[in-house]
């Protein structure tokens, strides 16, 4: 009986025909034994992973899969980013992604990541625990220039603007409500306080001093983006009954992960970038169904390679996780085995695109079909059909045994 699963979703997997790979998608010229062992022993189809005609970005298309509507769930960027920095939000926080900047006595933006600072810990502990008109702020470092920052207490809102004008030479924005309730209002007036407080805090700390008298930019601006409010949403655990943990390598995905409340497994060597060790990503994965009913792998490369319309390269690294999926092969009984991707990016494109992708199931004891390799076009006339995203989850409680009777 199946009781474990091993979720795996190739960011940005499936393609479209490239002429120079013999009009073949980078997943249909890549040679994928493994893979194609797995679809030949389990159910494949194709899904649109939002719907068809919707176009994902990373994080809906995630949420979409693990069961949590957009709609319902989704409120901006920054609630995502920062649960992955390891703190629990509770509901009502608003969240914001942050740089470290360097701007000039006027607020003109000298260098968007304060000449590529490696490590930000102290000027945000300098910062963490500022309180302004009762609301405090939590400032946590993020990896290089990155932070996230949170702002708790009563009447706020998310309806407020960047700082960030996300270009150098330009000056800093104020923060400016987004509607005309009193929440966003006060709000923005805190959050232009705290740029002037941080900026005031971070000029004159011993850390940026130090960088000034190296000869580096000092990082003396908190740049703001992606404010979004902590929805109340259900655990992952609490949704399911299935105990879950992530394994990704970038911040983006650790973050989904933890906002979904699964537990976040470091696995060294897991870097988001085309050199990931994907072979110690899936032994992990292996490792943790001792401990977790349901284990989420994200895998990144795949998707930055085809945004960088590099398809020899997109292949190159399928090949790689392919090898990786050896592990894949001879896995207990009593687990089931989710391959699938988050959207289509198309290599020509360099960008996301809303054609399906490839998905797969296989475990023991569960119906098969006649595909036998994994790829946008063999999958396409697999048993599960078209399905999409928000169809993965009941298949997957299904095919558990988990699914409640409709009717009697
Ligand atoms: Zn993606």
């Amino acid at each position: 009986m199946l009781s474990k699963v091993i979720t795996i979703i190739f960011d940005g997997l499936g393609d479209r025909p490239v002429k120079e790979l013999g009009n073949k998608t980078p997943l249909e010229a890549a040679a994928t034994p493994n893979l194609d062992r797995l679809a030949a022993n389990g159910i494949c189809g194709l899904m649109h992973t939002m719907g068809r005609g919707i176009r994902p970005g990373s994080d809906v298309a995630h949420m979409s899969i693990f069961g949590y509507p957009m709609e319902k769930y989704y409120t901006g960027r920054g609630p995502i980013e920062v649960a992955g920095l390891g703190l629990r939000l509770q509901s009502g926080d608003i969240a914001f992604r942050g740089n470290f900047a360097t701007v000039d006595d006027k607020w003109n933006i000298t260098d968007r990541r304060a000449g590529r600072i490696t490590d930000v810990t102290e000027l945000a502990k300098a910062l963490n625990g500022i309180k302004i008109d009762g609301i405090e702020f939590i400032v946590l470092a993020g990896t290089a220039h990155r932070a996230g920052v949170v702002m708790r207490g009563e009447g706020l809102s998310s309806a407020v603007s960047d700082s960030d004008p996300h270009e150098e030479g330009k000056p800093v924005y104020a923060v400016k409500p987004l509607n005309s309730s009193p929440e966003a209002h006060f709000t923005a007036a805190v959050l232009n306080k705290f740029l002037k407080q941080s900026n005031e805090v971070l000029s004159s700390h011993p850390a940026n001093k130090k960088r000034v008298s190296n000869g580096k930019l000092p990082a003396n601006f908190l740049l703001l983006r992606g404010a979004g409010v902590y929805p109340s949403l259900p655990a992952f655990k609490d949704k399911y009954g299935m105990s879950a943990c992530c394994i990704a390598g970038g911040g983006l995905y650790k973050g989904i992960g933890a906002f979904l409340g699964m537990d976040i497994i470091d696995v060294p060597g897991a870097t988001a970038l085309p050199d990931s060790d994907v072979e110690a990503k899936f032994k992990t994965a292996v490792e943790m169904l001792v401990k977790y009913d349901f284990v989420f792998v994200h895998v990144k490369a795949a998707d930055s390679l085809a945004e960088d319309g590099n398809y020899m390269g997109k292949k190159e690294f399928i090949e790689k996780c392919d090898k990786a999926a050896n592990t894949l092969l001879k896995l207990p009984e009593d687990t089931l085995l989710v391959i699938t991707a988050d959207h289509t990016t198309p290599s020509a494109l360099k960008a996301h695109s809303a054609d399906p992708v490839p998905v797969l199931f296989c475990g023991a004891g569960i119906r098969t079909d006649r595909v036998a390799e994994f790829n946008e076009t063999a999958v396409s006339s697999g048993g599960l059909g078209i399905i999409e995203g928000k169809d993965i989850m009941p298949e997957v409680l299904n095919l558990l045994g988990k699914l409640p009777l409709a009717g009697a």
